[in-house]
């Protein structure tokens, strides 16, 4: 029914706000990065110093990535529910549990499915 549609619509709205506010800190560490990078010299960059910044860059990259995989997973998940066809799983087309969906919302498939 309508309410249970606007409870999910609320619930993929928050965990939005969530990867996007997780999105915003990860540029802002990036971003920190980047200047603390560009003030090492170049005789710095075998210094352990710029080691450890390299990879630090890695990591927030491999964040920043799957924040953005979040991201395209909720608007897909928010475009199904729209359509009408959101807690269906993809796989077998028999509806998602509810906590399921409540822990993932973003979840296109079921539980026996995702195994
Ligand atoms: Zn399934």
């Amino acid at each position: 029914g309508p309410m249970v549609s606007s409870a999910r619509a609320e619930q993929i709205a928050a965990r939005r706000r969530e990867v996007v506010e997780q999105l915003a800190g990860l540029e802002q560490q990036l971003t920190e990065l980047r200047t603390l990078r560009e003030g090492l010299s170049d005789d710095d960059e075998h210094d352990p110093d710029g080691v450890s910044l390299s990879s630090e860059w890695s990591r927030l990259e491999g964040l920043k990535q799957s924040q953005r995989d979040a991201l395209a997973a909720i608007d897909a998940a928010a475009a199904r529910l729209e359509r009408g066809d959101d807690g269906i799983c993809e796989v077998c087309g028999r509806p998602i549990a509810p906590e399921r969906l409540e822990a993932r919302p973003d979840a296109t498939t079921c539980i026996s499915c995702a195994r």
